[in-house]
């Protein structure tokens, strides 16, 4: 059974649904005012693979992950800019295009690496009238209050506020996390609601200022405006998902407010505790020991990998060579190791392909028990708080077991179900390779094995003259197209 480490218990537990073999999921999304980078990718590769573990283990997975599209402000508190209209000043289009324009890209991106597709991918614009409802109920329940700007969250009505950091309220002193705002009640309130003009009254030409005018903004039972950060997650989630998550995941700079907050607000709405019974934060990608971030600008999209020469999955390969919790720090030598490790497999995929060597109905009892072996070695890794850099290890050492290759090659397609690396793409791509080219391979590993380099040489030429090459791998000789 696969075991986690619980944010909320702060303990490595046995992960288990609420419903017999069924588990839903909920994944905090990107906020797309800009291209996401290759440190957010990681936090998502993480809830992919969580995902994908999860249904290779035969579980149903109902995974909702959301797209932020208003109401993130760009301090992460509740003053400021929201970033989809600052992405909208920056380039001179409106906020909508803005959105639309990076969740593309978004989406490219994730396909690029192989991301599963949500079963949904929610949008706070599409559910204002959720997060409305649960605003006024939060409201009716005296939860909520309101000031000048909008509607806040009473933390300090809320016993289980903090739960995820273990800090307590009144341990966190005024501004030390969230900008001072004097109508607030606690400082660590936060809104629920926010109001595009003072108290919620509607747009003046009188008194304001058109060309400052918020593009996303609603009717709502207290005036203009547009919801807060954390009250999609938790409205959003509540419909696709009821009122109980088993999992929730996303990067560790999201425990101390944005989950913190759907926490309570979502507990304050529904009476149901927990919200979610599993939390699972992923740890920073970091460069030259900073986190790498937006506003640092000390980051990497996919297209800057990909524009150096390597294989997008090469980088899903990386994030997989570090545990999910410790920080991993982006280097390129670091990627082209993991480049490297990752062309070992794709030589095996093309060699198997090459010499068509699929013998599976002739396996010993002892192979039998050395392929259960590596799948139990496969799975215990996986089990074991997904320990990837494991998983990978269990990938070569099929390689270089002495079972039939052509188990190897399913044993790893397998195992590639979970680790998402595209290997049956490469297998299938490799179809180009002629039944000729593939004798003449065997025939040259025959005259290699006898050590008969003079035989094996001349074989090696022959496949050169038809325009591949012969590459030696730890796995054995391949055949490859040879580049003109
Ligand atoms: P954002 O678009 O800023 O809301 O971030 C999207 C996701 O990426 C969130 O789950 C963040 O916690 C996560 N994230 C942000 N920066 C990093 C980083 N350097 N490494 C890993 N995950 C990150
Ligand atoms: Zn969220």
């Amino acid at each position: 059974m696969l075991r986690l480490y619980n944010t909320l218990t702060k303990k490595i537990e046995s992960v288990t649904p609420s419903l017999p073999k069924e588990f839903t999921l909920y994944c905090c999304g990107p906020t797309v005012y800009d291209y996401a980078h290759i440190g957010n990718f990681r936090t998502y590769t993480m809830t992919d693979i969580l995902v994908r573990v999860l249904r290779y283990e035969g579980n149903r997975v109902h995974y909702v992950m959301n797209i932020t599209d208003v109401g993130h402000l760009v301090s992460d508190s509740d003053l400021g800019e929201d970033k989809l209209e600052k992405g909208s000043k920056r380039e001179g289009k409106s906020a909508w295009d803005i959105a639309k324009f990076y969740t593309d890209a978004f989406l490219s991106d994730s396909a690029k690496i192989n991301l599963v597709e949500p079963d949904l991918r929610p949008k706070p614009t599409d559910h204002i009238h959720e997060q409305v409802d649960m605003v006024k109920t939060l409201v009716e329940k005296g939860y909520g209050y309101v000031i000048d700007d909008g509607i806040y969250f009473d933390t300090s009505k809320s016993s289980d506020y903090g739960i995820l950091t273990g800090q307590k309220r009144d341990e966190l002193k005024e501004g030390a996390r969230v900008e001072i705002n004097d109508q607030k009640r606690n400082p660590t309130d936060f809104a629920l609601w926010k109001f595009s003009y003072p108290k919620g009254r509607d747009f003046d030409p009188k008194l304001d200022d058109i060309k400052k005018r918020r593009q996303m903004e609603w009717p709502s039972p207290w005036g203009l405006g547009f919801p807060g950060w954390h009250i999609e997650c938790s409205a959003m989630s509540r419909k696709y998902l009821g009122d109980q998550i088993d999992i929730h995941t996303g990067g560790a700079d999201l425990i101390p407010i944005h989950h913190t907050n759907e926490i309570v607000q979502s507990e304050a709405a529904t009476g149901v505790h927990p919200f979610v019974r599993f939390w699972v934060h992923g740890q920073f990608m970091m460069v030259d020991n900073e986190k790498m971030s937006k506003s640092k600008g000390n980051f990497y999209r996919l297209q800057d990998i990909v524009d150096k020469g390597f294989d997008p999955l090469a980088l899903r390969y990386f994030y997989m060579t570090s545990h999910y919790r410790s920080f991993l720090n982006f280097t390129w030598t670091g990627l082209d190791a993991a480049s490297k490790g990752l062309e070992q497999v794709h030589m095996f995929m093309r060699k198997v392909k090459a010499v068509k060597v699929l013998t599976r109905n002739e396996l010993s009892n002892e192979k039998l028990v050395k392929i259960d072996t590596l799948r139990k070695k496969f799975t215990n890794a996986l089990e074991n708080d997904l320990n990837m850099p494991q998983a990978l290890a269990v990938i070569h050492e099929t390689i270089k077991s002495n079972i039939p290759d052509g188990d190897k090659n399913d044993l790893i397609l397998e195992f590639d179900e979970v680790l998402g690396l595209g290997l049956k793409d490469i297998a299938k791509n490799d179809t180009a390779i002629p039944g000729e080219i593939s004798e003449l391979l065997k025939i040259h590993e025959q005259y290699r094995k006898n050590k008969d380099f003079k035989k094996s040489d001349e074989a090696r030429k022959e496949i050169e003259l038809k325009g591949f090459e012969v590459k030696d791998t730890p796995a054995g000789a391949v055949a490859v197209k040879s580049k003109l």
